[in-house]
């Protein structure tokens, strides 16, 4: 059984408020941070070895340890809970059920950044979880946890709840700031890093609700202890939000040492593939990171068990090319068309896309058209060709990553799927009434 930090206390009645999360030791890792420096908390958040839960795995202290502090000039912190990968929902779950977990992050992480006023930029269809939030701000404010001379420690923080309009390009950090700046949800060119001129030209960490949560556990029980969790880079615990043709989708925390196999067919995750159909692909890390094909998911091109980590599930590079992403873990069963799958999210990007560079604007829209083509039994063997070709051009070459993540679920259907792609375009009648796998197996 993975080892519960975050989740631990989900399960308790009244957990969301106030008093339950202090009855169950909750605010006293922001009473001993507070008793640190801002440089020791950054030493633990170091040693813990924790990477950015967003997607990118970025170590968050060393992230840190990259923000200006120029004289005079204001330092935010902005918690990135703008949760739109399609397959992910692990924040939603923690700031609907823990918000006061993420509060408590919160303001160890203002106070080690010298953030006075740190903000949380939430997805607009999250609709009901602002309030729960707001609440929970008014609560830890009444006990002294926020507002001026916190604990008589003489450092001030407000936390503010900004929702956004439902872009999901919002979730791109510098995305995120245009809008809570209250401009169009544009992504800037970087460099300048928000580190350096983030919200309002100031030093600015953006970071994600889970990494900024795990902040809690770690100065609780010491960076050192949290490193010892899981295995070589990937320490600590991991949010897994599982959906899909699974018996028990659901958020699950693991400790990253579990396989890939055990996640899948286990009880105490996923419970095995819905009315025992076989697994065909999964998506691991969020609609944004390559498929992989069940035989590259549970076995590594070695034929080692694949693990639930970072390193495990990018192992073999162009083999699975996948990524522990967001932790968004989607799960197809036999029954599932890869062309029609692969075609919904070229339709979601080419609707996302922000329109700022041509590659990504003009590119998600033709790969969108031509998938579409190909699936209803319209298109001819040059479009998978065409298909490969495009993607290739958008990749690298766009403002922010929303280009590679409309590109490489292309590439990899393409990769590992061709011969689906080819049988929509040999069978143009049966393709318009049957899908691949109802076709097949
Ligand atoms: Fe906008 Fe797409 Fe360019 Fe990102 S890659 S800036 S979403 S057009």
């Amino acid at each position: 059984m993975s080892k519960k930090l975050l989740l631990k206390d989900a399960h308790i009645e009244g957990i969301r408020y106030f008093e339950t999360y202090r009855k169950q030791g909750g605010y006293t890792a922001a009473e001993k941070a507070l008793k640190m420096t801002p440089d020791e908390i950054l030493e633990e958040v170091k040693a813990s070895g924790l990477r950015g839960r967003g997607g990118a795995g970025f170590p968050t202290g060393m992230k840190w340890s990259f923000l200006a502090k120029p004289e005079g000039v204001p330092r935010h912190l902005v918690v990135n809970a703008d949760e739109s990968e399609p397959g992910t929902f692990k924040d939603r779950y923690l700031m609907e059920f823990l918000p006061h977990l993420l509060i408590e992050g919160m303001l160890i992480s203002s106070y080690c950044l010298g953030s006075n006023v740190s903000y949380i930029y939430i997805r607009g269809e999250y609709s009901w979880i602002p309030d729960i939030l707001e609440e929970a701000i008014e609560e830890a404010k009444a006990a002294g946890f926020l507002g001026k001379n916190i604990l008589g420690t003489g450092f001030d923080c407000e936390i503010y709840v900004q929702r956004g309009g439902g872009a999901y390009i919002c979730g791109e950090e510098t995305a995120l700031l245009e809008s809570l700046e209250g401009k169009r949800g544009n992504p800037r060119l970087k460099p300048p890093f928000p580190a350096v001129k983030g919200l309002w030209e100031r030093p600015t960490v953006v970071n994600n609700v889970e990494s900024i949560a795990a902040i809690v556990p770690i100065i609780d029980i010491t960076g050192a202890e949290y490193a010892k969790i899981g295995v070589g880079r990937s320490t600590g615990t991991k949010l897994i939000s599982a959906c899909g043709n699974i018996n028990k989708p659901g958020v699950y925390e693991i400790d990253m040492t579990i396989t890939v196999e055990e996640f899948i067919y286990s009880d105490e995750y996923c419970g095995g593939i819905k009315d025992g159909k076989k697994l065909k692909a999964c998506i691991p890390g969020g609609s944004s990171v390559p498929i992989v094909p069940a035989n590259l998911l549970l076995r590594t091109v070695n034929g080692e068990p694949r693990y639930m980590n970072y390193e495990s599930l990018a192992d073999g590079g162009f083999a699975t090319g996948t990524m522990m992403g967001s932790g968004g873990f989607i799960v197809l069963d036999e029954d599932q068309c890869i062309v029609d799958h692969t075609m919904t999210l070229a339709r979601f990007y080419n609707h996302e896309s922000c329109g700022q560079c041509t590659p990504c604007r003009e590119g998600t829209g033709w790969m969108y058209k031509i998938l579409k083509k190909i699936e209803k039994g319209e298109g001819k063997m040059e479009d998978i060709d065409l298909l490969w070709d495009i993607q290739r051009k958008i990749e690298g070459n766009t403002i922010c990553p929303l280009g590679d993540a409309a590109a490489w679920p292309v590439a990899a259907a393409i990769r590992h799927f061709r011969d689906e792609f080819e049988w929509h375009v040999k069978n143009p009648e049966l393709s318009q009434t049957q899908n691949y796998g109802l076709a097949h197996y």
